[in-house]
């Protein structure tokens, strides 16, 4: 296959990218990923997308920016780009392994971020067994029964509300003396009588027969007030961030230390010439849904001026 503009990725930044080229007349072809629609569509409800003035669900949102890339024109296939070429024009992505081949002669990354875990051994072994990542995904499992959150930002704080509407009980586990989530989601939070905050406290193991059963935690941690304690839970939630999805762009493209894609300046653009960076892959300040659909926008304007400068 072959196309003027390829899309790696389909959360805000992908879609947005391919409403902008289609309409620019490039026949985008995006490659959806592992996770089509991206981590929006394990969200529940969006309050802050422009346009949306009642809310929106996560999922609804994604359809919607899908549908209104369809429209204009875009290709998509569902699949994973599982290795890329840079090195010559026009550019190739290899998709699931070799079952397609797309040559693109600019190409906008926009692969996103997956949450990142705390690294204990024992977060691999209960991993669908109490361990996840995503309170809207799996909090349906834990229905009346106690959880626990990890993490003191928006996220954190979203998953621990979303929880408490189905656990009997949900500890926000929090490393340091405050959060850092919004005001309004801080509130939420500190009103809600099912949310117990642990401040100052991180976690040092899982535990369980066959299935999660509690955590051990540790308060004030390396202070002569430490203090270790248990609590039972049936769920514990990784709510820390993300780590961008650059893995198949090691060694092909310029990568900042923790692994997010380099842009030049205020464009959209790479170190390679014709290669072009959008949304949480490259953004490792705002990562919110709106400013990765900016630039998206930038990312495709971007590609089709370079084309434009090249014919
Ligand atoms: P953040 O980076 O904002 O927060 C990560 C949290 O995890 C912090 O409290 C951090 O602690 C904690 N943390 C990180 N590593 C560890 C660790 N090893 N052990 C324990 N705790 C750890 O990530 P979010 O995913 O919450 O948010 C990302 C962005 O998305 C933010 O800009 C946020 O505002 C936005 N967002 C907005 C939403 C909305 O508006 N509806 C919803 C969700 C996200 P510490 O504070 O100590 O660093």
């Amino acid at each position: 296959m072959k196309t003027k503009c390829l899309i790696i990725g389909s959360g805000p930044a992908g879609y947005t990218a391919a409403i902008y080229a289609s309409r620019a007349n490039l026949s985008p072809i995006i490659v959806e990923g592992p996770q089509p629609g991206g981590q929006l569509t394990t969200t529940t409800e969006v309050e802050n997308f422009p346009g949306y003035f009642e809310g929106v669900q996560g999922p609804r949102l994604m359809e919607d920016l899908r549908t209104q890339a369809l429209r204009f024109g875009a290709e998509i296939i569902t699949g994973t780009v599982t290795e890329v070429d840079f090195s010559t024009r026009p550019f190739k992505a290899t998709v699931d392994g070799g079952k397609t081949i797309v040559e693109g002669d600019t190409v906008i990354i926009s692969t996103g971020a997956s949450a990142r875990y705390l690294g204990l051994p024992d977060e691999k072994k209960y991993q669908g067994l109490g361990v996840s990542a995503c309170a809207t995904c799996d909090g349906f499992f834990f229905r009346k029964r106690p959880v626990a959150v990890v993490g003191g930002g928006d996220t954190a704080c979203e998953e621990a509300l979303y929880l408490a509407g189905l656990a009997s009980k949900v500890y926000l586990i929090v490393r340091k003396d405050f959060l850092r989530a919004s005001k309004v989601m801080q509130k939420r939070v500190f009103e809600n009588e099912k949310i117990e905050v642990l401040f100052n406290t991180n976690t040092t193991g899982l535990e369980g027969e066959e299935v999660l059963e509690r955590a051990h935690l540790v308060r004030f941690k390396g202070t002569p007030q430490e203090d270790h304690f248990t609590i039972d839970i049936d769920g514990f939630f990784l709510a820390i961030g993300h780590q961008p999805n650059t893995k198949i762009f090691e060694g092909k493209i310029a990568l900042d230390p923790q692994g997010y894609i380099l842009t030049e300046g205020r464009s959209t653009a790479t170190n390679i010439a014709g290669v072009f960076a959008a949304g949480d892959v490259a953004d490792p300040q705002y990562q919110q849904a709106i400013s990765a659909a900016g630039m998206g926008c930038r990312a495709a304007l971007d590609a089709e001026r370079f084309l434009m400068l090249q014919e």
